[in-house]
């Protein structure tokens, strides 16, 4: 019997975490792989948050959180969107949930009905076409490729745009290629968007902080559009909570309320400690948010560095987040060791059993022909993988 729902059986595997499962399981096996392919800080919580979770346990935080979160953690966020984004949201239009992975499931639950459309740039993380079939919307795919710093263009947005269109979704710094729009390219895309009034906007900003411009606007700061932007962010990446599992949408108070009924039939409010956690993270020091994002940006160099030197990888220098998104067309259609690499698929398996790198295929990210880097590990592990890379291909 099959008892698996269509709904289920259509979704793909997050190749994110598969990939790091399988590096995992070869650890296990002896076999020393260099882990370049979940995206996730390797630095440790700063001490001052594990220390508010501490005291939240001491304290019998472990009863059921408001839905939405804690009202506390709630005006922390609203105070750091107004602090550091210039944004205007009440707590009531905040809600949090288990990551931004979830906040952003909620927001496409909650808005797109089946048969909408909605507008997704690519290269893209993995699970936004996922969440959207969730949906049964239709993602609307926008391509951009290493020529243009990945970055799209007002006009192709516009070709994009139907009367089914209900939502476009961006990512910026992005994931899985790390460049940033200025505040110049965002006022381009939200010129068309502002002459489309149907369309929500979702933006997510979780890579906010790992950002080596030295500028971020937020999509929520323009106000032609700002009634129907939803912005999404979290503790994951700025704080090295991945674990933690917070993250939140800011929404139109209708949108919002929405979310919470959503999450209220299907989670409930997140993990308290977790919470309290998050809230000192958004009302205590920041330096450590610096201070990593300055880490994150001597391997950036190192990696182009290194990688440019590998023939047949085409480079770009990223300006955001902890990824290289290297253009391999140029290694396809060879054999090395005897093995046929095709696709940007079999070199990553390639690399992975020969080379013993883990990194993630760009088909996972909906741009077959590059591979995709996460350079959150030491300069030792960019150092030989990137060694190992080289050797596996010359
Ligand atoms: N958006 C993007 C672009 C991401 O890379 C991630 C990290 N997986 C998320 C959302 C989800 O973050 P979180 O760990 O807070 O769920
Ligand atoms: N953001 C990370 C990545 O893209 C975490 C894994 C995931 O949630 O997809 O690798």
């Amino acid at each position: 019997m099959d008892f698996l729902s269509n709904r289920v059986k259509s979704l793909a595997v997050s190749q994110t975490l598969a990939m790091s499962q399988k590096s995992s399981e070869l650890r296990a096996q002896g076999i020393d792989v260099i882990n370049l392919s979940v995206g996730e800080p390797d630095f440790n919580t700063p001490a001052h948050i594990k220390e508010a979770a501490r005291r939240a346990i001491d304290e019998n935080f472990s009863f059921y959180s408001p839905v939405p979160g804690f009202i506390s953690l709630r005006e922390a966020i609203a105070a750091k969107l107004s602090r550091e984004n210039g944004l205007n949201f009440s707590p009531a239009q905040i809600v949090v949930g288990n990551g931004a992975k979830q906040a952003l499931c909620n927001v496409i639950l909650a808005t797109v009905n089946p048969g909408d459309e909605v507008v997704i740039p690519t290269p893209a993380w993995v699970s936004y076409v996922e969440m959207v079939k969730l949906a049964e919307g239709k993602s609307v795919l926008v391509p951009a490729g290493i020529d243009t710093n990945f970055k799209i263009t007002p006009a192709q947005l516009e070709a994009a745009i139907t009367e089914r269109t209900r939502m476009v979704l961006l990512c910026s710094p992005s994931n899985p290629t790390g460049s940033v729009y200025s505040k110049e390219e965002l006022q381009g895309l939200v010129d068309v968007i502002a002459r489309h009034p149907g369309i929500l906007v979702l933006a997510d900003e979780i890579y906010e902080h790992i950002n080596y411009t030295g500028s971020f606007t937020s999509l929520g700061s323009f106000p032609e559009i700002a009634d129907r932007t939803i912005i999404i962010n979290g503790v994951s990446k700025a704080y090295a909570m991945t674990g933690w599992r917070i993250g939140y949408c800011a929404a139109p108070p209708d949108i919002a309320k929405a979310v919470s009924k959503l999450q209220g039939q299907y989670t409930s409010g997140a993990s308290s400690i977790a919470q309290k956690a998050a809230e000192a993270a958004y009302n205590g020091p920041q330096d450590c948010v610096a201070e990593m994002c300055a880490a994150f940006r001597r391997r950036r160099d190192l990696v182009v560095e290194l990688a440019s030197q590998i023939p047949g990888f085409k480079v770009n220098e990223p300006q955001g987040a902890f990824y290289l998104f290297p253009e391999v067309s140029g290694v396809l259609g060879k054999r090395f060791g005897g093995r046929l690499i095709e696709t940007s698929g079999d070199l990553a398996m390639y690399l992975l059993e020969e080379a013993h790198v883990a990194t993630v295929d760009g088909a996972a990210f909906c741009a077959p022909g590059y591979i995709r880097f996460s350079y959150a590990t030491s300069d030792e592990n960019l150092r030989n993988a990137m060694a190992r890379i080289k050797a596996a291909l010359s």
